[in-house]
C-alpha cells in the first residue's frame, strides 16, 4: 500500500492539491483565514489551485521528487462541498497518472451521497474527521452545518452532523475503501468522550483513527471561548493507548499537514508549503 499516512513507509509521498475553496461546516477549532507560508497546519494553503493547475502542480512535483505516490485533496475547506472541482481534479489525475491513489479527507458530512462517484473515480483513500459522536458533544465543537442547502445550529446541527459522518462512514466500509478516522482531541470539549467514541468505531468496523491534538488558533470560536490550549502530550499518549487496548491501528506519525503540502510528511521535501507557481491554461 504505497501511501504514507496509512502505512509507516517513508518510501512514498503525498501531494495536496488544494482544490476545495468552500466548507460546509464551522468548526470551533478552525480559521483558514491565515496565509503564511510559515504555518504548518490543516485548512491553509498558499493560494487555491484549479483543476488544471493541480494536475500541472502534480506533474511537477512529481517529475522533481520522482516518489509521490498519492493525490490527495484536503481543503483548504472541504472536498465534498466542492465536489466539482474535487471530481475534476481526481478525473484529471487518474486519467493521465492511473497508477497514482487518489486519497480525500473528509468532514464526512455529504460522504454518503458521493462514495458512489468517489468510487468510480478511483479513489482508494478517505480520511474522516469525525469530532463527537453524542449531540451534546458535538454541540460544542460546531457552531453550524449546511446540509442541503439548509443550515442548521444547536440541537438539529448535531443531528445532522452525527447522522451524516455515520452514515458516510458506513458506506465507505461497505465500498472497502482504505478507510481513516481523525479525531481532534479537545481539552474540556471531547477529552472524556474520545473512548466511548472509539468503541463506537472499533463496533463500526473501522481499524484505523488518528488522534490529533487541537491546534489553538487565534480568530477561532474555541479561542474566543478561552480553549486556548492543547492537550497535554501525556493525555494524548493515554487515549493513544486505550485505541491501542480496544483494537484499533493509530497513526502516530502524522504532521498536521497544511492544504498544499508536498512529499514525505515530516521528511521535509515539503517546502514547508511554498508554492511553485503553476500556470493555467484555462
Ligand atoms: Fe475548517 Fe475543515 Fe472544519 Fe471546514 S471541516 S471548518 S475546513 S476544519
Ligand atoms: Fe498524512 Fe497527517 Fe499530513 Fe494528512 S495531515 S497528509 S494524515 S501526515
Amino acid at each position: 500500500m504505497k501511501h504514507p499516512c496509512f502505512s509507516k513507509s517513508h518510501e512514498s509521498g503525498r501531494i495536496h492539491l488544494p482544490v476545495a475553496k468552500e466548507c460546509n461546516l464551522g468548526c470551533n477549532f478552525c480559521n483558514r483565514k491565515y496565509d503564511c507560508l510559515n504555518e504548518s497546519r490543516p485548512g491553509v494553503t498558499s493560494r487555491l489551485l484549479t483543476p488544471k493547475e493541480a494536475l500541472l502542480r502534480f506533474a511537477f512535483y512529481r517529475e522533481i521528487l520522482g516518489n509521490i505516490s498519492v493525490a490527495g485533496i484536503a481543503g483548504p475547506g472541504e472536498p465534498l462541498a466542492n465536489q466539482k472541482e474535487t471530481r475534476a481534479t481526481f478525473t484529471l489525475i487518474k486519467q493521465v497518472y492511473p497508477d497514482v491513489n487518489l486519497c480525500l479527507s473528509t468532514n464526512g458530512i455529504n460522504l454518503l451521497e458521493s462514495v458512489k462517484w468517489l468510487s468510480s473515480v478511483g479513489v482508494g483513500f478517505v480520511t474522516v474527521t469525525i469530532n463527537g459522536i453524542s449531540e451534546d458533544i458535538v454541540e460544542k465543537v460546531y457552531s453550524f452545518v449546511v446540509k442541503d442547502g439548509k443550515v442548521y445550529k444547536g440541537g438539529e446541527m448535531a443531528k445532522v452532523i452525527i447522522k451524516s459522518q455515520m452514515d458516510g462512514l458506513k458506506a465507505l466500509l461497505t465500498y472497502g475503501f482504505n478507510v481513516k478516522v481523525n479525531i481532534v482531541l479537545i481539552p474540556g470539549i471531547n477529552d472524556f468522550h474520545i473512548c466511548e467514541m472509539l468503541e463506537e468505531l472499533k463496533k463500526l468496523g473501522v481499524s484505523y483513527v488518528n488522534i490529533i491534538p487541537l491546534i489553538p488558533v487565534k480568530g477561532t470560536v474555541f479561542w474566543e471561548r478561552g480553549v486556548r490550549k492543547p492537550p497535554l502530550k501525556r493525555q494524548l499518549l493515554k487515549v493513544r493507548e486505550r485505541a491501542k487496548e480496544i483494537g484499533l491501528k493509530i497513526m502516530t506519525h502524522c504532521k498536521s499537514c497544511r492544504a498544499d503540502a508536498v512529499g514525505v510528511p515530516g521528511k521535509e521535501h515539503e517546502f514547508k508549503g511554498r508554492f511553485i507557481a503553476v500556470t493555467s491554461s484555462d
